[in-house]
């Protein structure tokens, strides 16, 4: 198996905010070797055997979640899942004192989701082993924006030089704020585009350009990242009606055929169909990564909990 012998040089994994250009390279690179290991009859090795994962998930989940514990298992690691709603947790016990107690178990790895943007690194201050952050709040999801661009690498070979459009609801997505930072690590364009209800009023702060009207935002665009609207996150009516919303921002091929000649499609799922995007375009195998995106994200954590378990290995041995 190809992995690259770079040592990480940082504790936890809160955001893409910080990382450099080796540490995302070197985390996509490791995660091709996961990619082939994923496609053997035999998947798992015993790389981090011994090791305890914890997934603590405020927030339902389903393919982060289920993806992060087929990861930690195939890297063969003792993988818990916390179920919340069943815990001390409904009964009010505060973030950090489950946390506390969890940490007094002595986990390696700690996988946490919750709605409140910093919880991650909040726990990573009180903890001692090592944080990944599956999704804090609007803020970061980290592991989201490297699976995209390894699904983006993989299809078209680099990122450098690629115009990307972000399309949706920006103001409340964690998976835009994470592609940006990246795909601009990465050497790509970036366009943002949404109603202005749903762009963030410093989006022109974000380091893209940013478009109200889908057409003008997809021209020329290699590839178009599709988001959910997140109303679980709006406390009021963003848009007249979803009706009226794919007319404006929905994804078909009609609307497709503004970007460059063989665009691709992504979306971070879960997809809202006929409201931001129409099957017949996620579902079309020769222009959607969607498939791709899931398959990625299993080698990419599994390259971020391999990387994070060799940093603090080779930290304890220094
Ligand atoms: N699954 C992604 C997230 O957790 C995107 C979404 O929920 O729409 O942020």
């Amino acid at each position: 198996m190809s992995t690259t012998s770079y040592v990480f040089a940082k504790p936890h994994l809160l955001g893409i905010a910080g990382l450099n250009f080796p540490e995302a390279v070197s985390l996509l690179d490791r995660a091709e070797g996961y990619v082939e290991q994923s496609r053997q009859t035999d998947k798992t090795s015993n790389k981090l055997h011994g090791l305890t994962q914890i997934n603590l998930f405020f927030e339902p989940s389903t393919r982060t979640q289920s993806s992060f514990e087929i990861a930690g298992k195939r890297l063969g690691m003792d993988v818990v899942n916390m179920a919340v709603q069943s815990s001390s947790v409904s009964k009010g016990e505060t973030l950090i004192d489950t946390a506390m107690t969890l940490n007094a178990m002595r986990p390696d790895l700690l996988v946490v989701r919750h709605g409140a943007s910093g919880a991650a690194e909040l726990l990573s201050q009180k903890v001692d082993c090592a944080v990944i952050n599956a999704g804090d709040g609007q803020h970061e999801h980290p592991t989201q924006a490297l699976l995209d661009a390894l699904s983006i690498r993989r299809a078209l070979g680099s990122l450098a030089g690629l115009r990307i459009a972000i399309c949706g609801d920006i103001a409340h997505s964690r998976v835009a704020r994470s592609n940006v930072i990246l795909l601009n690590l990465l050497g790509a364009e970036v366009r943002l585009c949404g109603p202005p209800t749903l762009l963030p009023s410093d989006a022109d702060r974000w380091g893209a350009e940013v478009f109200h009207n889908m057409d003008d935002a997809l021209n020329a665009c290699d590839v178009v990242m599709m988001l959910r609207l997140q109303t679980e996150r709006m406390n009021s009516a963003f848009i007249p009606s979803s009706r009226e919303y794919f007319r404006f921002y929905g994804l078909d091929r009609t609307r497709l055929g503004k970007a460059a000649k063989g665009a691709l499609v992504m979306h971070p799922g879960p997809m809202n169909r006929g409201v931001e995007i129409d099957s017949d375009i996620a579902d079309d195998p020769k222009i959607s990564l969607i498939t791709a995106q899931v398959e990625m994200g299993v080698a990419v954590r599994m390259a971020v909990l391999d990387m994070l378990a060799e940093a603090k290995n080779k930290d304890t041995h220094e």
